[in-house]
């Protein structure tokens, strides 16, 4: 008796399900996945992954609708009933970095969204693209940095900040060490590299 509603688009989080969620409970899978949207990653309802927020939550019927809505499955649960390969597990978190490279990341939180325990991410993550994913999200930091460095006029501690780093002697040290320059002396060198 389930699903015949004519407004079918939208499986609603009924308190039951809702419950099955957070009670991890077996009983639900294949009868919905649910899609939490800060993370774009879909789960079965038996998932162990940390109970997301009610708010952040989209139910879908099948792993195939949630797939055609472009969320990705959950790597621990595999609600498509196909192991993840790992290319395609670290391509979804370079994409995740990529898109938020700026805020504050670390490997808890990366594992956390991508669903595998954080030693894992960092082993897998260096086989697959041959640095770690602080490295990955370092060298995202210090691209965005040479531009506004370029382009801009902020001054270092500002751009320091926009690239991801609250911490400017921090970032001042990175940036020399990866780029073998100071922020400002990069700076300097691409005014005189222009003239
Ligand atoms: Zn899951």
């Amino acid at each position: 008796m389930a699903n015949t509603d004519s407004d079918a688009d939208v499986l609603p989080l009924t308190d039951e399900r809702w419950r099955a969620i957070l009670a991890n409970d077996a009983a639900y899978d294949g009868q919905f996945c649910y899609a939490v949207r800060t993370t774009g990653i879909f789960c079965r309802p038996s998932c162990k992954s940390r109970p997301p927020n009610a708010g952040n939550v989209r139910l879908f019927r099948s792993a195939e609708e949630a797939l055609s809505e472009s969320f990705r499955p959950c790597k621990r649960c595999r609600p498509t009933g196909r192991r993840l390969p790992d290319d395609e597990w670290i391509a979804s978190v370079a994409a995740y970095i990529d898109s938020r490279f700026t805020e504050p990341l670390s490997l808890e939180r990366l594992a956390e969204a991508a669903h595998g325990s954080p030693y894992h991410l960092h082993r897998t993550f260096k086989k697959v693209m041959g640095m770690t994913p602080v490295e990955y999200i370092q060298r995202k930091r210090v691209k965005l940095a040479r531009k506004l460095l370029r382009e801009t006029g902020l001054p270092v501690a500002e751009v320091g900040l926009r690239a991801g780093w609250a911490n400017t002697p921090y970032f001042v040290t990175l940036f020399k060490k990866m780029t073998g320059v100071t922020p400002a002396a990069y700076r300097e060198r691409q005014k005189l590299d222009s003239r």
